[in-house]
């Protein structure tokens, strides 16, 4: 269902430990200023994934930048990282801002990317990047990232509504914390384990119904035969299985979520 996302995105995986040098002519970056994580991938001139790299930081929150200078440091220090690792300069990048996020939030997200050094030549929706690589005609379209959760409804191939709340994989961290009585740190770490998921399901369950119920309650009226899932939060083994079951609706993910909309962004460079 999934093999272009699944390709691009196991080619991304594969480059951020082996950066690709192929002199391409030109690069594109998509930045990611996410509310758990700063991404930044890079694709050559043929729109293939070459280099990339990634950096929890606390810098972003519901979508606005919260920590300007922070922001800045990072995406600087990311870009001279993969500068380095692939021999050229990243002059293009393109970045996504969150459904919903206002005027205000799109220029905050663009000086980050401009005060780092890039020339800003694209700005979209973070579901219209995800949907760049899940290709979805109809359907809803559910990024469960960091801090929040976007839900787009396709209808042949165009999004007819979108809307992004505030609950996401912090508040899974926040909820493995309480239940262990670790720091939301260490609970943060477990949770990304793949090890523990089995273990954490259970636990879960009632943050992860949470979503599924503001799902529901976004796709109501609408005719959405199928669910797909995107965002870092997805990455929890038997997320889907919650969803589908909750919502009645059969409910998908690609292998590897995370990376999605990062790379997407980088696709509408
Ligand atoms: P937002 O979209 O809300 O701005 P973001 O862009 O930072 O946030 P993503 O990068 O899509 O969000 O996802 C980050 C979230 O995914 C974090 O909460 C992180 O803990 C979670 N996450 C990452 N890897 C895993 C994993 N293997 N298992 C479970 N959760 C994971």
């Amino acid at each position: 269902m999934f093999e272009y996302c699944d390709k691009m995105v196991a080619d991304f995986e594969n480059a951020i430990c082996h950066p690709i040098n192929n002199k391409s002519s030109i690069y594109y970056t998509g930045v990611d200023l996410g509310t758990a994580c700063v991404v930044l991938a890079v694709v050559d001139e043929n729109y293939k994934p070459v280099a990339g790299a990634y950096e929890y930081a606390d810098v972003v929150r519901d979508g606005m930048v919260v920590d300007y200078i922070g922001a800045i440091h990072i995406v600087r220090k990311l870009k001279e990282q993969l500068e380095a690792s692939i021999g050229s300069e990243l002059i293009y990048a393109s970045a996504a801002i969150p459904p919903g996020t206002n005027e205000l939030d799109s220029g905050a997200i663009k000086n980050v990317v401009e005060s780092a050094g890039f020339e800003l030549t694209g700005l979209l929706d973070e579901p219209t990047a995800a949907n760049s690589l899940l290709k979805i005609e109809n359907g809803a379209v559910v990024d469960i990232g960091g801090g929040t959760t976007g839900i787009t409804i396709m209808k042949d191939g165009k999004e007819i509504y979108v809307a992004d709340e505030p609950t996401g994989g912090t508040h899974f961290s926040l909820v493995v914390s309480g239940a262990y009585k670790v720091p939301f740190e260490e609970a943060e770490l477990l949770k990304r384990n793949p090890g523990k998921h089995k273990e954490l399901l259970p636990v879960l369950k009632p943050v992860i119904e949470k979503v599924a119920s503001i799902i529901n309650k976004h796709i109501e009226g609408h005719l959405v035969e199928t669910i797909y899932l995107a965002g870092g939060t997805c990455c929890l083994d038997g997320i889907e299985k919650i969803i589908e079951k909750q919502t009645k609706i059969p409910t998908y993910k690609p292998q590897n979520p995370m990376f999605v909309t990062p790379l997407g962004i980088a696709l509408n460079c």
